[in-house]
């Protein structure tokens, strides 16, 4: 296996050098420079915050600034958007004095189906809770996961060849080394494992156990960090009486619909309905509360979607489709449920019935009343 070192947040930092993070840049303090779905830079100005994405040029949404090869963005955040837009100018400028050499000195790597990285922070600060992502890259490709067309003009930026989403994980080897450090020394906050490059029970882990010793270290640490899981792998109840014994933890599946057909046109790789219930039933009945993220919605009986829910858990998160990725051809059976209205009336629907049935439905980043 090629190993790569936290290639993306090396390359944040080479493309704004010498700016580097507790810089003041308009004022503002760059406190983080991170690499996951884009490249990420992170300012403070007294209460107010500002996450600015640079992402390739080639294909990024329309943004008001850019360089020759990046597109530079505000998401998130609670600054003014007149000094966000400030501040990506700033970048903006730092980086068109870097580009073309940083550019020309990335390589490409070996192509692997999984690579080792290392390096990078452990924890991203996501505003009020921490992300924390053992691979990046998901074998269970699924057709509709959005991560796919953020990842791949970063993998094409690195020099990588292009390759069909589900066929390539990049796995944090010492991702848990990294995590134990910053248990120790970063303020507390609520750490979420919950897909948004990678899921953290994908086959891979069975074997490289990144995931779990992550857990581990997290178990270890001297303060109780609330931590929730998300995911779609029946592999997560290897890990079922590590996460038990964690005082402040929360479990949760990712169940689109009912209908298991339905389910294997657009997650083929991904736990069956039967095994995702079994999860939350099992964690449940070991006293870890437990969720279940409804998003996107996908043809099948609403109702006894909610009735199958009540039975295993007490919170929901419900969601709409945001796009079909590579999911146009499973769509093409189900053509009203690509539509918004559809996808909209469905989330009404669910909400209802499980409201009924006494389920707390939530519509934040944590469960209600998770806090540091
Ligand atoms: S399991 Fe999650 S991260 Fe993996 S492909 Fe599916 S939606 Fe994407």
């Amino acid at each position: 296996m090629a190993v790569a070192d936290g290639e993306l947040e090396d390359l944040a930092r080479r493309l704004v050098a010498p700016l580097r993070t507790g810089d003041v840049v308009e004022g503002a303090t760059l406190v983080a420079i991170t690499g996951e779905l884009a490249l990420q830079y992170d300012f403070v100005h007294g209460d107010a915050r500002a996450c600015i994405e640079v992402v390739p040029r080639h294909g990024a949404r329309a943004e008001r600034v850019h360089t020759t090869h990046f597109a530079l963005g505000h998401r998130g955040g609670s600054m003014h958007g007149r000094a966000a837009l400030a501040l990506c100018a700033a970048l903006a400028e730092q980086i068109r004095r870097n580009e073309d050499a940083v550019i020309a000195s990335l390589r490409a790597a070996p192509e692997e189906r999984v690579r080792e990285v290392r390096g990078g922070a452990a924890l991203h600060d996501d505003g009020g809770h921490y992300g924390l992502s053992p691979y990046r890259g998901c074998s269970i490709g699924c057709r509709f996961c959005y991560a796919q067309s953020r990842l791949q003009p970063l993998r094409t930026l690195l020099g990588h060849a292009a390759a069909p989403w589900g066929s390539w994980v990049d796995a944090r080897v010492d991702l848990p080394e990294l995590l134990a450090h910053e248990l120790a020394t970063r303020p507390c906050a609520p750490i979420k494992l919950c897909p948004v490059v990678a899921d953290p029970y994908q086959a891979i882990e069975r074997r490289l156990r990144i995931t779990r010793r992550c857990v581990e270290a997290i178990a270890a640490a001297d303060r109780p960090w609330p931590t929730l899981v998300l995911t779609r792998a029946a592999a997560i109840l290897d890990d079922l009486a590590l996460w038990a014994a964690l005082p402040r933890a929360w479990v949760g599946v990712s169940l689109p619909t009912i209908d298991d057909d339905v389910r294997r046109r657009f997650e083929p790789r991904a736990a069956s309905v039967a095994e995702r219930l079994e999860i939350l039933a099992r964690f449940a009945d070991a006293g870890v509360p437990t969720f279940a993220v409804v998003q996107p919605v996908f043809p099948g009986d609403a109702i006894a979607l909610a009735d199958a829910l009540t039975r295993v858990t007490a919170g929901v998160v419900l969601g709409p489709l945001e796009g079909e990725e590579q999911a146009g051809p499973a769509f093409d059976a189900f053509a009203e449920a690509r539509t918004a209205r559809w996808q909209a009336d469905r989330v009404a629907e669910l909400r209802d019935a499980l409201q009924a049935r006494g389920i707390a439905v939530w519509t934040g980043e944590l469960p209600p009343g998770v806090t540091a």
